[in-house]
């Protein structure tokens, strides 16, 4: 098989020796003779798991004693309304930011549990910028969703907050460092940036909770499981594993310095050439760019069937863009080794110069 080039937007690449050692756990786990996914959650093989993937996110994260890792499930879907539930007050209320699908599903659903004030919002120009905002000072939490996945708009610096700040992390955790005792909740459903469906990951102040006034469903109730060690019940066992792995990859290869500096360097190489080439222009406006998600489409789209033979024969995968924003879309999560996006770029240089 030739090498496939894996630009898909989630679930999206892993690193190679993470698929490799989780593949290896399904068969047997820590010589076990019994695999990862037929045993207790409570044996201390896997308790050894759950505590290593927890203490990767705070030393990776560099996070106070003050903070507590969970990861559960429910996807940052479940997010949405997990975090309204335990930090917006009765008779209270959050100040949200719209930019994009994902920012949109988090307005929806915590207006289900309260008074929300949308503070910023970049529908007006099918969100292809990061607005800017005033925080009004009496709400409960400000909410940002750090990366818009669908329309490749990133927060290139966060906002100052003198209220509480909530962050949808889902496609740029751990992608470049920033400085998370900022933040009182971080969520991030894991199947972008960390590992698999099926879990998704809390950072949380647990300063900040028990102050809401509600009665939360247990499953809801991040101080719930942070009282069990993220373990009130069975966990996602083979989604933990396997973003432990990738964790431990994250820190063998520089931590966060080093995934900044490697997705820096794929970042500057594909805008090079999107700014460059005459035959694309880019969804996002340059400054609210995101190294995550490079959204661009042709100038003329009558030459879609041309370059997407090219792009094809290539090795390229994933790279159709979200029907949102129609075109193309490149996703460039840490996993994504720089060649793949040299690949992408000689692929553009050869169309223009077929077709330019
Ligand atoms: C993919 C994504 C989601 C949805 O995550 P699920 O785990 O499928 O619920 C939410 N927010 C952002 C920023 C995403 O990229």
């Amino acid at each position: 098989m030739s090498k496939i080039h894996n630009f898909s937007a989630g679930p999206s690449i892993l690193p190679k020796q993470v698929i490799e050692q989780a593949s290896q756990a399904i068969l047997d786990f820590d010589n076990m003779g019994l695999s990862l996914i037929e045993i207790s959650h409570r044996s201390k093989n896997f308790e050894a798991v759950m505590d290593e993937a927890r203490n990767l996110v705070k030393e990776l994260l560099h996070l106070p004693e003050r903070y507590e890792v969970l990861f559960l499930q429910g996807g940052a879907t479940l997010g949405f309304y997990t975090v309204a539930m335990n930090l917006l007050k009765e008779g209270g209320k959050a100040a949200y930011v719209n930019t994009g699908v994902w920012a949109t599903g988090a307005i929806k659903e915590a207006k289900l549990v309260g008074n929300i004030e949308v503070i910023g919002d970049s529908s007006d120009k099918n969100h292809s910028y990061i607005p800017s905002f005033h925080v009004p000072s009496d709400a409960d939490y400000l909410h940002i969703t750090s990366n818009n996945t669908i329309f490749g708009t990133q927060y290139q610096q966060f906002p100052e907050s003198n209220v509480p700040l909530v962050c949808d992390m889902s496609s740029d955790i751990f992608s470049k460092k920033f400085d998370a005792s900022k933040f009182s909740l971080i969520y991030a459903g894991a199947q972008k940036n960390m590992g698999p469906a099926g879990t998704v990951l809390y950072i949380v102040d647990k300063e900040i909770l028990g102050k809401s006034g509600r009665k939360l469903p247990v499953y809801l109730d991040l101080a719930a499981h942070i009282e069990k060690d993220s373990m009130y019940n069975t966990p996602p066992v083979f989604a933990v594993y396997a973003s432990m792995l990738t964790l431990r990859w994250i820190k063998e290869n520089g931590g966060l310095d080093g995934m900044e500096k490697r997705n820096d360097a794929k970042q500057k190489l594909f805008y090079g050439e999107l700014d460059r080439n005459s035959l694309f222009k880019g969804h996002s406006v340059p400054e609210s760019r995101s190294w995550m998600n490079a959204t661009f489409t042709l100038v003329n789209d009558a030459l879609s069937v041309e370059f997407d033979k090219m792009w094809k024969a290539a090795g390229i995968s994933g790279l159709a863009g979200h029907r949102s924003v129609g075109g193309y879309r490149a996703s460039m999560y840490n996993a994504l080794p720089i060649e793949s996006v040299q690949v992408l770029v000689d692929v553009m240089k050869e169309f223009e110069t077929k077709f330019g």
